[in-house]
Formats: C-alpha cells, sequence, structure tokens
C-alpha cells in the first residue's frame, strides 16, 4: 500500500538556494480539458519526469493498478491519513470521490533534484497555493486550457451519460473553471496533445535546465 511516514518539515523547508532542482510544477485546468492524457503523453516522451500518484477513494477502472495509477484506498483509511496530516492537498472531485496528493513522496523526490509534477483538480491546485510557502515549496503552476469554451463543451457531451440537467450543471462548472486562468503562472492550449505535452515539457526542461531537443 502507499507509504505512510511522517514528512520530513525541516528538509520541506531547505531554502530555495540550497535546491539542487527546480520548482514543484502543477498542472491543472477545467474538467475534461485532457490532463490525463497530456501528463500520459509527457510520461511516455520523458520518463525521467516523476508523475505524483495520487490516493483516491474511487474504484479502480479496468486495468488500473494500485501505487501506479493511484493508491486507491476506503474512506476510512483516507479520511485517517488527511488527520495525520500526510496529504500536501486533498479535493473532493465531483461531489463524489477523495483525491489526495501524498506530501513526502513530493517533497523526496524534489530534495532529489528530480523533475516532479502533480496532475490535480482546481481546487487542489489552489490548496497547493495556499501551503506552499510554510512548507517552503517553489511552484509553478500550469493551466491547461480547451482551444475554446465550445470545444470543452464538446468533450464534456461525448463523456457524458449525463441526463440534460447535469449536463448543463457541468457546462456551468466549466465556464466557472475556465475563469481561473488568470490565477495561475502558464497557459498551455490543449489543441493538440503532442503540442500540448511538448509545451509542458519546456516548462519542466526550462526549470531543471535540461536539454529541450531529446
Ligand atoms: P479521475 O478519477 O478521472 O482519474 O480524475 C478525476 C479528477 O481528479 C481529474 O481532474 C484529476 O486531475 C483529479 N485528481 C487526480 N488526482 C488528484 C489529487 O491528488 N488531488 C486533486 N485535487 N485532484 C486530483
Amino acid at each position: 500500500g502507499m507509504p505512510d511516514s511522517q514528512p520530513d518539515a525541516k528538509a520541506a523547508a531547505t531554502p530555495s538556494s540550497d535546491r539542487r532542482g527546480g520548482r514543484l510544477v502543477v498542472l491543472t485546468g477545467p474538467t475534461a480539458v485532457g490532463k490525463g492524457t497530456v501528463e500520459a503523453r509527457l510520461r511516455a516522451d520523458h520518463p525521467e519526469v516523476w508523475v505524483s500518484v495520487s490516493a483516491t477513494t474511487r474504484a479502480p477502472r479496468p486495468g488500473e493498478r494500485d501505487g501506479v495509477n493511484y493508491w486507491f484506498m476506503t474512506d476510512e483509511e483516507f479520511l485517517r491519513r488527511e488527520r495525520d496530516g500526510l496529504f500536501l492537498e486533498t479535493a473532493v472531485v465531483h461531489g463524489l470521490a477523495h483525491y489526495g496528493t501524498p506530501l513526502e513522496p513530493v517533497l523526496e523526490h524534489m530534495r532529489r533534484g528530480i523533475p516532479t509534477i502533480l496532475e490535480i483538480d482546481l481546487q487542489g491546485a489552489r490548496r497547493v497555493k495556499e501551503k506552499a510557502l510554510a512548507l517552503g515549496l517553489q511552484v509553478v503552476y500550469v493551466f491547461l486550457a480547451p482551444p475554446s469554451f465550445d470545444d470543452l463543451a464538446t468533450r464534456l457531451r461525448k463523456r457524458g451519460t449525463e441526463t440534460q440537467d447535469q449536463m448543463a450543471r457541468r457546462l456551468e462548472t466549466a465556464r466557472v473553471e475556465l475563469a481561473a486562468e488568470s490565477e495561475f503562472d502558464v497557459t498551455i492550449v490543449n489543441d493538440d496533445v503532442s503540442r500540448a505535452a511538448d509545451a509542458l515539457w519546456s516548462v519542466i526542461a526550462q526549470e531543471y535546465g535540461l536539454d529541450r531537443q531529446d
């Protein structure tokens, strides 16, 4: 299962001048914009990037593996870990399941200078913003945007087995989420998965002084 060591607060507070790598990269964006797909492409092209494995209380989908796609757990276990301060951030997504980023693995990879990325929802990104300073974490916030609102609406409809009422609510949420773009440092438009993954890699390569050509 998921490791449950307490975060090392002293090491986390290492001043930026002592850090070996760049800032933590937080990838977020509206529901259904394709964060997971872009992250998967980045991971395939650049295995040297470490993508945080989140904890979740939702059921595994076919093919998903514990410790690879997520740490799957019960509500009880999740809430216990949350109480124990083991998460960098948590959120309830779509009013259904809990999701959270285990803190210690993020700090550990950052300490080792390994390019580290979180792919999380908007609420979670805001939680990271609230906590980063106290943790001594330097973060670059990347917003993945659809080419247009209509494009996002089409994606939502394709996903949807929802009723008209549910779809209307989803679209309203999407409109609100799109307005969050200005809160973030970098916007990448997901007009094409390869292009968006390349743009994300450029952000990471710049942070970590890595070769952009490979
Ligand atoms: P899914 O259940 O489809 O894998 O993910 C649903 C949503 O949860 C996605 O928007 C994804 O970005 C978000 N998510 C995944 N892991 C985390 C996490 O650790 N924290 C937060 N806040 N959101 C997450």
